[in-house]
């Protein structure tokens, strides 16, 4: 394999050959010649044209991980998969600019937001190397009469499945790639279509760090085809999927075919409770930047905004002028706050939930229309928007829109405010704004959530567990746990009689 180069500087545009599919550490094209575009959402220009893989191109990369798996890859020691992974972080650091600037073109965070997350995207790599050499059984006391001993083995799944969404191509890539190289498991990756570039840089990267060929392969295409015959296939031992909770049913049933593993990380509608006592001027902030980060496509977002009555109008109305005054434009400006929503698909679905918010008699404080003033009318741009009078009853409050909209709720007691978190289908994420210690922790043990956020919100880390509780999935990604989802326990009973 060339040393792998930046999509960027292949060039973009119709101009440019259609990006490869890697297989087996070959960049190939798809086996039907078909492509897609992928498109930047600031300016809807052709970013790309990508060869579209589906369930053809699966069975070759589903072999070529395979083959890995039993081959290469099993002979290297923790320790070999350990330097791949260090040496992996240190070309991620080495050309982590252009890395964030992609995500910035190909799904319009802006290019701030991009650059902060880059301790975040190289600490998971050095985190799971370091994870690596303390993968271990246990020796195990036994009641039965006689010399026997057993032990157990932490051997690796096998073959992953790993389906991405576009929201955050980098991290939600190297989240998966992390702890599957640490387990010694191989890889299908099929990132979303929306977003496809950085993963496969990044598939050409890790070549470059000394990971087999075969062990990473990237195959975009799209979730009904490519999706689909990854979810399904006989020879695939998990499916670690990000997305919506739609597909997320839709894998555990295609699943079912060989009862391969699998871990969801799906939606969420979190709640974002502020007391009266909070630190007010921390809490606007951070309660204003839990759900307009990413535009609000980010799934724990911070879309429920439970405010203490006492307070409720006053804070509304300053997290209303607090969103009025951020810099709404293309990711690539420095000064941009908020960024694109993703492509016009999800320009429409926010825009029309705002309307359902509407006719169920919510009014916007803030927003609640597409942006389209000078170049803005190029791109996706949805006005960072503020819902009062909602009830949790309504749709607006209990399903997942993922854009920069925040329905504002009151409630009177910590009681209410954990009843009204808890009311929703979905178990994500969740924060508290107080400067009581006594009600942050009566709040932290109620919400029935992965992460519980206390005067901050969105706080990652790659050694914190991460993950939902009820339809927002199962599994831990994040944390040493995040490595256990990709081995299985071996006994071994030995009687030496
Ligand atoms: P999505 O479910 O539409 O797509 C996610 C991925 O699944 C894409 O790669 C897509 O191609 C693929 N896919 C679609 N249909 C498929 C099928 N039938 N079989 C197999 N794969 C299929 O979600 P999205 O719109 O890309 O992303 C947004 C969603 O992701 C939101 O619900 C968000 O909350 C969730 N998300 C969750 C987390 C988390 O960590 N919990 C993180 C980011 C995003």
């Amino acid at each position: 394999m060339n040393i792998s180069v930046s999509p960027l500087a292949h060039g973009m545009g119709a101009a440019t050959a259609p990006k490869n599919l890697l297989i087996g550490g070959k960049l190939v094209p798809s086996l039907s010649g078909r492509t897609f575009e992928t498109r930047n959402p600031a300016t809807g220009e052709l970013l790309a044209t990508v060869y579209e893989g589906d369930a053809e191109d699966i069975n070759l990369a589903v072999a070529a991980a395979r083959r890995a798996f039993e081959g290469p890859w099993s002979r290297f020691t923790p320790f070999q998969r350990q330097e791949c992974l260090l040496k992996f972080a240190d070309l991620v650091e080495k050309n982590f600019e252009e890395l964030a600037r992609l995500d910035t073109l190909d799904m319009g965070a802006p290019i701030t937001f991009a650059r902060s997350r880059k301790q975040r995207a190289i600490g998971m790599l050095r985190f799971y190397a370091g994870l690596c050499t303390t993968i271990r059984g246990e020796t195990l006391p036994n009641s039965i009469a006689g010399d026997v001993f057993a032990y157990t083995l932490k051997e690796p799944v096998g073959v992953v499945g790993a389906i991405t969404p576009w929201n955050a191509p980098l991290t939600s890539t190297l989240w998966k790639i992390g702890p599957v190289l640490a387990s010694g498991c191989t890889m299908v990756l099929k990132p979303a279509e929306d977003a496809p570039l950085t993963a496969l840089w990044l598939g050409e990267m890790a070549m470059e760090a000394g990971v087999p060929e075969g062990v990473l392969n990237v195959v975009p295409g799209y979730g009904h085809t490519a999706g689909a015959a990854l979810s399904s296939h006989m020879d695939v031992d998990k499916v670690a999927f990000t997305g919506s909770d739609t597909t997320g049913r839709k894998i555990i049933k295609a699943s079912k075919s060989n009862f391969k593993r699998v871990t969801l990380e799906l939606g969420g509608k979190s709640a974002d409770i502020v007391f009266a006592d909070a630190n007010m001027d921390k809490a606007v902030a951070g309660a204003g930047m839990a759900v307009f980060i990413n535009s609000g496509q980010i799934c724990s977002a911070g879309t429920r905004l439970l405010v203490e009555r006492t307070v409720y109008d006053e804070f509304v109305e300053r997290v209303s002028r607090f969103a009025s005054g951020l810099r709404v434009g293309n990711g690539m400006d420095p000064d941009t706050q908020i960024g694109p929503l993703v492509s016009k698909k999800q320009l429409e679905r926010v825009a029309s939930y705002i309307e359902i918010g509407l006719g169920e008699g919510a009014s916007a404080t803030i927003g609640g229309k597409q942006m389209t003033d000078g170049d803005l009318s190029k791109g996706y741009f949805m006005a960072p928007t503020v819902l009062k009078g909602v009830n949790n009853d309504m749709r607006i409050a209990q399903e997942e829109i993922f854009g920069p909209v925040v329905s504002a709720i009151p409630f009177d007691t910590p009681e209410e405010a954990a009843r009204l978190a808890n009311q929703s289908m979905f178990g994500l994420g969740g924060g508290v704004w107080t400067e009581s210690l006594r009600k942050a922790n009566f709040m932290a043990k109620s919400i029935r959530t992965g992460t519980v956020w206390v005067n901050c919100y969105g706080l990652m880390d790659p050694t914190v567990p991460f993950g939902g509780y009820k339809a927002s999935g199962y599994g831990r990604e994040s944390g040493v746990q995040h490595v256990e989802e990709y081995l299985q326990t071996k006994s071994v009973v030995i009687q030496n009689a």
